[in-house]
């Protein structure tokens, strides 16, 4: 019984990067809950703004409802802060925030974006919010003066364009036994659809690698993360 968190800058980001991760926690009987600092009203919701008319509230409330739907087919809780995108500020109250949620959540595996993303001013400004949190909520790994939580283990979910994000992957994820429950939740966003084939496309790519590294032929899907701490084991 796992608990996972996973920090998306915008609304939709979770989907095309942890879907599998976060439909395999759930489909084992763990517990998954996706923060969302912000809608992505402005910068990833460009299809909705070419309706005349259209309303930063609209747009936001129809945000929500997709996300809600895609985070409710995965398993999992999704929570938006509504910080506000593009641009997405690192802020006390966003560190506060996500702390708090932490310290009451307590995952073993916390999920976010890479500390570089040059075509996007927010995933990083993510991964600076949730660094920061996370080393607010675990302390050192030791007693501190105040509320701690046991350190969680610390991913990087794949960029869009991983090498030039410095995105170096070190754990491979099969996802082949819940991959029809990744496209259910990528086909509510009508709004981003043109990413569920791109999305398709490196799942079947990164179950090429995995089959390679591993022997494994049956993985058909997979996705890749970057682990942030070295991974402690009892044995060889
Ligand atoms: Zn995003």
């Amino acid at each position: 019984m796992k608990r996972l968190l996973v920090v998306s800058a915008h609304a939709a980001d979770f989907v095309w990067r942890a879907g599998g991760a976060i439909a395999h926690v759930t489909a084992h009987g763990g517990e998954a809950l996706v923060v969302a600092l912000t809608y992505g009203e402005r910068g990833e919701s460009g299809e909705l703004w070419k309706e005349a008319g259209q309303t930063l509230e609209r747009v936001k409330a129809i945000r929500h409802q997709e996300a809600s739907q895609a985070a409710a087919i995965l398993g999992a809780e999704f929570l938006a802060l509504d910080l506000g995108d593009y641009p997405l500020r690192m802020t006390e109250e966003a560190v506060e925030r996500l702390r708090a949620i932490l310290v009451d959540f307590a995952p073993q595996i916390l999920m976010t974006h890479t500390p570089q993303d040059p075509f996007n001013p927010d995933h990083p400004v993510a991964y600076a919010i949730t660094e920061k949190a996370r080393q607010l909520a675990a302390g050192a790994g030791v007693a501190s003066a105040f509320k701690t939580i046991p350190p969680p283990e610390f991913l990087l979910f794949e960029p869009h364009q991983p090498e030039l994000s410095g995105f170096v992957p070190n754990l491979f994820l099969d996802i082949t036994p819940v991959w029809e429950k990744k496209l259910k939740a990528m086909e509510v966003f009508a709004s981003q659809a043109y990413l569920q084939r791109y999305y398709a496309e490196r799942a079947e790519h990164r179950a090429n690698h995995a089959r390679r590294i591993s022997g494994r032929k049956g993985i058909e899907r997979a996705e890749a993360f970057q682990r942030v701490l070295p991974q402690v084991v009892d044995r060889l």
